[in-house]
């Protein structure tokens, strides 16, 4: 079978989020002969600023091509990246669109362009799925930046003579995002003004890519099954719930796993020493190291956390200062490590926290895939108290590296961490169930608690850092899945 994956990021070549992480290490498991499964696999995403220098592996092909978009004709080229002889990566040049500083946005200001920026991608993954030779059965679309595929495809198929077009899976990272743009910008698809209705992406008088996917996929996926359930109900749905459940037969939820290769404490370059759950020793050396490159106290005997992230109410940054702020003033002993960006005044508040306890809060602002590396395998505890959570990566690269994740009970959260109340034999890490400060707070002192009982709290992380969260396992699913839209 040949599947070809649609995403507006990739891993190593673009990312703001977990989204690139996921269908870079789909691709490279679906493709691997060693996991049994050594399907065809073809990616397309945008080339973006950057790309041709940064990786010169992406070679140019001379296959070029031009969509009409409203008024316009715009042109396309892909480049190409043959990675093995089941992987091929397939970039969209369009500099006009995808040359720019961001992915999205710029100074937290989405492009005013994005709906024919991420229609012009959809309508190029088509072009591919449709003339290579070697046409792809399934097309696995991601998030709203893609979401018109399958109507495009559908499209296709009865009007311009697509005899047999892949059947169309859609993957949702996060229903928050949900590509919301006024009704005009439905003439940049090049579908029919009636192909625009309540059954397709109208949604409050306006094109939602997110509800295209939706509605016209053959089957729908998300990141972890406790997020599937989340989001037939009003408080996650995001105003999408009465939809997805009319589609609750096609809704899978398919927890997202950890890439072995890029996140690997025993062969990790990023690291200053390296570390196993058999031989945990040298992750004193990276936290002293960490603690030396944050400017902080190299303490062995103080508990340090962590915290890598969108700085956004979804990922409970606000949480994290009020609670580290209340419990550094109340005097426990602790140290905290932020690095993250997102709005400003959450960015403000990291840094003023740093400010006030300099020989306890580090806060890094920026995004830094070197640095991340490097606070996993330092912190003793990483802080995830979500609001929602479609899956998360961070947790699962913590437990790999033997910090304890301290999370909320939701989502992808729920889903890959084992709280002692759960099952103390087989336990990962602390979780707790109300979004707010006191219940972090109390969740912290359950992780001070911990800290100060060495054979327990050393139980807890081994079992972390050898449990099984491998692509191997997930992406398996995935070829079932494949194969039963296939068969439908
Ligand atoms: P999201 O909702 O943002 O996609 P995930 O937990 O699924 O959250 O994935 C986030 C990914 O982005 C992780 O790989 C994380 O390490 C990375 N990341 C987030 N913020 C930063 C940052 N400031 N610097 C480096 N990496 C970051």
């Amino acid at each position: 079978m040949h599947v070809l994956l649609a995403t507006s990021e990739l891993n190593p070549y673009s990312k703001t989020g977990g989204l690139a992480d996921m269908v870079s290490a789909l691709a490279g498991a679906l493709a691997d002969p060693a996991t049994g499964s050594a399907l065809r696999v073809s990616v397309v995403t945008p080339l973006y600023r950057g790309m041709p220098a940064a990786h010169p592996a992406i070679e140019p092909t001379s296959w070029r091509w031009a969509i009409p978009m409203g008024d316009s004709l715009v042109e396309g080229r892909f480049h190409r990246r043959v990675v093995s002889p089941n992987l091929t990566l397939w970039f969209v040049e369009q500099a006009g669109f995808y040359d720019r500083a961001g992915l999205y946005a710029e100074a937290n200001r989405d492009y005013a362009d994005n709906a024919a920026r991420f229609v012009f991608l959809s309508r190029a993954a088509l072009i591919l799925a449709r003339h290579l030779p070697d046409p792809p059965q399934v097309i696995h679309a991601h998030d709203w930046q893609t979401g018109l595929i399958p109507i495009l495809a559908r499209h296709a198929h009865l009007h311009s003579g697509w005899a047999n077009p892949p059947r169309t899976v859609f993957t949702i990272h996060n229903l928050a995002f949900q590509g919301s743009f006024a009704a005009s910008s439905w003439g940049l698809t090049g579908l029919p003004a009636d192909w625009l209705h309540l059954e397709s992406a109208l949604h409050f008088d306006r094109v939602n890519f997110m509800k295209a996917g939706l509605t016209q996929a053959h089957a729908i996926t998300t990141v972890s099954p406790t997020y599937a359930r989340e989001i037939l109900t009003p408080e996650y749905g995001c105003g999408l719930e009465e939809l997805l459940l009319k589609r609750y037969n096609d809704l899978t939820g398919i927890l997202n796993g950890v890439d072995a290769v890029e996140w690997n404490p025993e062969s990790d370059p990023a690291l200053p020493a390296r570390f196993s759950a058999a031989d945990p020793a040298g992750k004193a050396h990276c936290k002293a190291a960490l603690q030396r490159e944050l400017g902080l106290p190299p303490e062995a005997g103080v508990p340090l956390f962590a915290n890598i992230s969108r700085l956004t109410d979804q990922k409970g940054s606000a949480l994290i200062v009020e609670a580290v702020r209340h419990l550094l003033g109340a005097g426990e002993s602790l140290q905290l490590a932020i690095l993250g960006s997102g709005e400003k005044a959450l960015e403000n508040a990291f840094r003023d926290l740093a400010q006030r306890f300099p020989d306890q809060v580090a806060a890094r602002i920026g995004f830094d895939p070197a640095l991340s590396h490097r606070i996993e395998a330092g912190a003793d505890f990483y802080l995830m108290p979500s609001r929602f959570e479609p899956c998360g990566l961070n947790q699962l690269y913590s437990l790999r590296y033997g910090a304890i994740p301290v999370v909320r009970a939701t989502g992808g959260l729920q889903d890959s961490v084992v709280d002692p109340r759960e099952d103390a034999a087989r336990a990962t890490g602390i979780k707790f169930t109300p979004y707010t400060e006191g219940a972090l707070q109390k969740a912290i002192l359950k992780a001070q608690a911990l800290w100060k009982e060495p054979a327990w709290f050393r139980h807890i992380r081994h079992n972390g850092m050898v449990a099984d969260f491998s692509w191997e396992k997930q992406s398996a699913e995935y070829v079932g899945l494949y194969d039963s839209v296939c068969r439908e």
